[in-house]
């Protein structure tokens, strides 16, 4: 069994680098596009995630974080209003709500993909007598699995609530609408986020945007924002290079998941004590950000992920359940505990593995198994 640790020539650059983006950088340079508040680089990506994801109005913002909280008081939320929101997500989308003064009202994981699990929030949304304090509530999609968001967007219709669709992870993720045709993520939200973090699928480093097609929505927003000048920006350069990225989003897209895929395959030929969670629903094309795999218990996945650090491979842990999170900070209705299994069992292939060329995966997988197959059972 192969035991040496992963070559680092078999993982691709990240960022990713490409004729295409450099040239768009430049060409920023060269015009003076780089020093403009009303940049061609700007308007461009505007324009391009407009037609992309099919919204009536867009705004760049400096990050997916600050993405989440403009949307959080574009909806009104504020000091004594409540917020649904899964115990397993990015921490960084409860710190908001609480940063607005407002409190969250955590629920469960879904135990079919990583978003809140609809009993959970229709449980919630039926307590008339403690409901009453909820404005909203944010669904991520997480590592390639799409939340159930149709559900969601009913229950929130039907109270008045706004439901803020978190795809800073997946951009160009596409599920079906209500009448079943294929649309792309961020439909259902009555908002939706976009990162362009270090990391993520569309990346500049930092960035982040806002759709929507509601007008009063983007009005507020607009309110919030331009001060007259932009308070939360995305700087040309950053947008110049996004642009070739968006380009080839599907392209990409569709080669994360066929490696994802074949990892799966892989793994499941070997009889690996370790299990992929692929996004299985045929209708859904989706885009992973990194692959989730589950661990028979917490000491085995904690100890992959020590082993897997120690070889260089790129296999991290995911969030941590907020579940521990105190009832002073926080209202807790209904049990926690699929949250958290996923934070004590899941391991995360890294964003770069998932763009390594497809004949080198039995290789990759290799090194998944021999690391495994050291920390498993002993
Ligand atoms: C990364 C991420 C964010 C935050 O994006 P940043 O641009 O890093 O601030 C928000 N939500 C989810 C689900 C994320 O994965």
């Amino acid at each position: 069994m192969e035991s040496s640790p992963l070559e680092p020539l078999m993982l691709p650059k990240w960022p990713p680098q490409s004729a295409e983006i450099e040239s768009a950088a430049l060409e920023c340079l060269k015009t003076g596009d780089w020093g403009r508040y009303d940049s061609n680089a700007k308007r461009e990506l505007m324009d391009q995630l407009c037609n992309a994801f099919a919204a009536e109005h867009v705004r760049l913002c400096c990050s997916g974080t600050a993405a989440i909280e403009l949307c959080l008081r574009a909806a009104g939320v504020g000091r004594g209003d409540e917020v649904i929101i899964s115990a397993f997500d990015y921490p960084g989308n409860l710190r908001s709500v609480e940063l607005l003064g407002a409190r969250p009202v955590l629920v469960n994981a879904s135990k079919t993909n990583f978003g809140p699990d609809l009993e959970s929030v229709s449980l919630v949304a039926h307590d008339r007598a403690t409901n009453s304090a909820v404005r909203a509530v944010i669904a991520s999609h997480l590592y390639g699995h799409a939340s159930e968001m149709e559900h969601l967007r009913q229950i929130c219709d039907d109270r008045n609530w706004t439901l803020i669709e978190d795809v800073c992870q997946c951009p160009g993720m596409v599920y079906p609408n209500q009448a079943g045709d294929p649309v792309i993520a961020s439909a259902y939200g009555h908002i939706a986020t976009l990162s362009f973090g270090g990391s993520k699928p569309l990346t500049a480093g930092n960035g982040g945007a806002i759709l929507t097609s509601d007008p009063r929505l983007a009005a507020r927003l607009a309110s919030l924002v331009d001060r007259p000048s932009d308070a939360f920006p995305l700087s040309p350069l950053q947008a110049a290079v996004l642009i070739p990225q968006i380009n080839r989003l599907i392209e990409t897209n569709v080669h994360r998941q066929r490696v994802a895929l074949r990892i799966d395959v892989e793994l499941r030929r070997r009889g690996t004590p370790i299990q992929c969670l692929i996004e299985s629903a045929s209708e859904i094309e989706p885009t992973y950000y990194k692959l989730a795999m589950l661990a028979s218990s917490r000491s085995d996945r904690d100890e992959i992920v020590r082993r897997a650090h120690q070889q260089g491979m790129p296999i991290g842990e995911s969030f941590r359940s907020m579940s521990k999170v105190s009832e002073r900070r926080c209202r807790k209705p209904v049990p926690l505990d699929q949250a958290d299994d996923y934070s004590d069992r899941l391991c995360l292939l890294d964003h770069r593995a998932l763009l390594i060329e497809e004949d080198l995966v039995p290789r990759l997988v290799d090194r998944i198994v021999a690391v495994v197959a050291t920390s498993v059972g002993d």
